[in-house]
């Protein structure tokens, strides 16, 4: 009788098997990447909507006001500054826990101001989105590319925006500085453009409520395709 034999892998089938491993891991790695792009995607589009809807819950409960950079009743002043945050320093640090939506109980989980395709989440940032500066335009003057900015505490009723299925209210605005402009604050305002954090493209929500996709570079405040007015 012959005797039994243990015999390992050879060098060569080492080889044949990493390879193999290696070849799926490459085939699988982008599916891999394109579903977790699409995850965060779907969390993008759930933060706009539920902050959207806060904004409108205000609206029902302030005789039809748009929330302000804090709230309607900042005195003139403020009204240049940024949205529902708390102390003037460096604009995307600034506390969202602090702003009127979180103070009056309209919502309730900070975490949804902030999308996981941020590429600014390292740096401790409080917002991945900007609100639609045209909230502050002089009644009369909200067609204009240019137009003057109120400086009272009242800002724009909601009745005042015409196409509220087109009028975005927050958006994602560009976070690369070798494009022009790059977030500076929490409002898109003149020369503001989208992101591309969402495959060459940026998420935004409406003032009827609803959020929806549009490309990176798109003029927020003057094209007259997207914007607000
Ligand atoms: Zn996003």
């Amino acid at each position: 009788m012959l005797p039994r034999r243990h015999r390992g892998f050879t060098l060569v089938e080492l080889l044949v098997v990493i390879g193999i491993i290696a070849v799926l891991v490459a085939i699988l790695m982008p599916a891999l990447h394109r579903a977790r792009d699409q995850a965060q995607a779907i969390n993008c589009r759930s933060n706009l909507r539920q902050l959207t809807l806060a904004v409108l819950m205000y609206v029902n409960e302030n005789h039809g006001y748009l929330p302000g950079p804090r709230a309607i009743i900042d005195p003139p002043g403020d009204l240049n500054n940024y949205v529902y945050t708390g102390a003037i320093t460096q604009a995307d640090l600034r506390p969202t826990s602090t702003g009127s939506l979180a103070t009056l109980g309209l919502l309730k989980e900070p975490r949804v101001w902030l999308c996981a395709s941020d590429p600014r989440l390292t740096l401790g940032i409080q917002f991945s989105y900007t609100y639609n500066g045209r909230l502050i335009v002089q009644p009369g003057h909200d067609g204009e590319d240019n137009p003057p900015q109120l400086t009272g505490p009242l800002l724009r009723k909601i009745t005042t925006f015409r196409d509220t299925p087109r009028d975005i209210i927050f958006a994602e605005e560009n976070t690369s500085t070798s494009r022009p402009a790059p977030i500076n604050d929490a409002f898109f305002i003149y020369g503001d453009v989208t992101d591309d954090r969402h495959n060459r493209s940026a998420q935004v929500s409406y003032l009827d409520g609803h959020a929806g996709q549009i490309p990176a570079n798109v003029d927020l405040y003057n094209d007259h395709a997207y914007f607000c007015q």
